[in-house]
């Protein structure tokens, strides 16, 4: 729209006429003259109506999307210093009447309903400032991802969705229809991540991995998006946390920078992050967790839920002031069969997760890459290496020694918004339940 105000500009506009467009969020009819409230992209404008304009509303409902021309003026405040604008409307034009009422009321500080009713009427909620501004904080983690990867020198590819075979075995996949075939929705870019260490070295994807839960949790989803990242000729697995750490650091650096009001719209305050995220291995993860935090869990072969939480928001804050903390060397029985194995301390693997304020972020470590001995660990896995041709072809062919993560985006911006369910951090979630809309 030419010569269109945003909403967050108009102080600048002091005292000019402008126009100024966006849905009707809110109305109060005082007989001969009114209160709109416009809501556009950017946030909240006040509009003084005349009883002419008021005309042009009857019978419409909030949301009717309007187009005002006026006059901007100081609005009269209780605090002096409140230095705020309205606009004296002068025209009003109707851009798209809505004649239904809402069926959920958005012109409010807090939408009071449900998550499932939130979600069943996502196409007017989502419109709420605070929903607006979870997805402008998840944009920013991404364009802060983006930032430090390109700074690297990485390469950003986009891998496939539809795949012929379930590349890492298991059961939670889902099957669809292709052509006279069945094929699968990937579960994650593993494969062709890592063919790409072939050719660039460093790689990076923001790509959609399917999982068939079978139950709803608080934190899982059957779509969602998986920050992917792989890197070829390192020295160990540290070289791949400090990317993971690094990389973190920027995406909440992005965050406070380009979210300013959609933090404070949110009122939240992101995790500390401290001078190093401590790295510790799972041993000393579950003795900590029994030693300090009161649960013996030293006979179990991960971290529970609670530990997670545990570890992420409590030891670690306290220790280490960071909100984050690395768990490694989680054992060959929950390996999969493209992890390293740490030929120094039999048993053990090449692998960490981090978990973020509150549960498990990124999932990450070494991969084999000497051919004769994925072979071997395929069929230590009770897999076929008939079945991993493709696969294994970048072995036979010459892949560095690397490593990689992936790091769950809705995972993500659940845990640093403090968001007790991740389908609050997916703009249009699917679960086991809901396809829609
Ligand atoms: P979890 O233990 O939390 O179930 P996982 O270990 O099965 O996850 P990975 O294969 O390690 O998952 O996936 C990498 C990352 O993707 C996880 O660390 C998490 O951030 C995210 N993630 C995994 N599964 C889901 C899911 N079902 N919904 C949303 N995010 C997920
Ligand atoms: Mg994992």
């Amino acid at each position: 729209m030419k010569n269109r105000t945003l909403v967050t500009a108009l102080p600048f506009h002091l005292g000019q006429e402008v126009t100024i467009a966006g849905w009707l969020h809110n109305l109060r009819d005082m007989k001969n003259f009114g209160f709109a409230i416009l809501r556009d992209r950017t946030g909240l404008a006040q509009v003084v109506l005349e009883a002419a304009h008021l005309e042009q509303l009857k019978g419409l409902q909030l949301e009717t999307v309007i187009k005002v021309i006026g006059v901007v003026k100081e609005k009269k405040s209780k605090d002096p210093n409140a230095k705020e604008v309205e606009v004296q409307c002068v025209t009003l034009e109707i851009l798209s009447p809505v004649t239904d009422p809402v069926p959920v009321e958005i012109a409010k500080p807090d939408i009071d309903v449900q998550l499932e009713t939130l979600l069943d009427n996502r196409v007017v909620t989502l419109r709420h400032p605070k929903q607006r501004a979870i997805f402008r904080v998840q944009a920013a983690l991404v364009h802060g991802y983006r930032a430090y990867m390109e700074r690297q020198g990485f390469t950003e590819i986009f891998f496939p969705i539809l795949a012929g075979a379930a590349s890492e075995g298991g059961a939670e996949f889902f099957k669809v229809n292709y052509y006279d075939r069945e094929a699968t929705l990937t579960q994650s870019a593993q494969l062709y991540k890592q063919i790409t260490m072939g050719v660039y070295e460093g790689v990076y994807g923001l790509s959609y991995s399917f999982r068939a839960e079978k139950f709803a949790t608080s934190r899982h989803l059957t779509e969602f998006n998986q920050f992917e990242f792989e890197v070829g000729f390192v020295d160990g697995m540290g070289e791949v946390m400090d990317h993971a750490e690094a990389v973190i650091r920027e995406q909440i650096a992005t965050v406070e920078r380009d979210c300013i009001e959609e933090l404070k719209l949110l009122n939240v305050t992101l995790p500390p992050l401290g001078a190093q995220f401590p790295r510790v291995t799972l041993k000393e993860a579950l003795q900590l967790y029994k030693d300090e935090g009161g649960i013996d869990e030293t006979a179990e072969p991960d971290l529970s839920p609670a530990a997670e939480r545990w570890l992420s928001t409590e030891w670690a804050p306290k220790a280490h002031g960071s909100g984050f903390v690395f768990v490694t060397s989680y054992p060959e029985a929950k390996a999969k069969f493209y992890t390293k194995p740490d030929h120094d301390h039999p048993g053990d693997m090449f692998n960490f997760d981090l978990i973020g304020f509150g549960s498990e972020i990124i999932s990450g470590g070494l991969r084999v890459n000497r051919y004769d001995e994925q072979i071997q660990r395929i069929k230590d896995k009770g897999l076929n290496p008939a079945d991993f041709e493709d696969y294994l072809m970048m072995h036979k062919y010459g892949i560095p020694p690397e490593g990689g993560f992936g790091m769950g985006l809705q995972r993500l911006t659940q845990n640093i918004l403090s968001l007790s369910n991740i389908k609050e951090a997916t703009i249009f979630p699917r679960d086991v339940q809901r396809l829609r809309p």
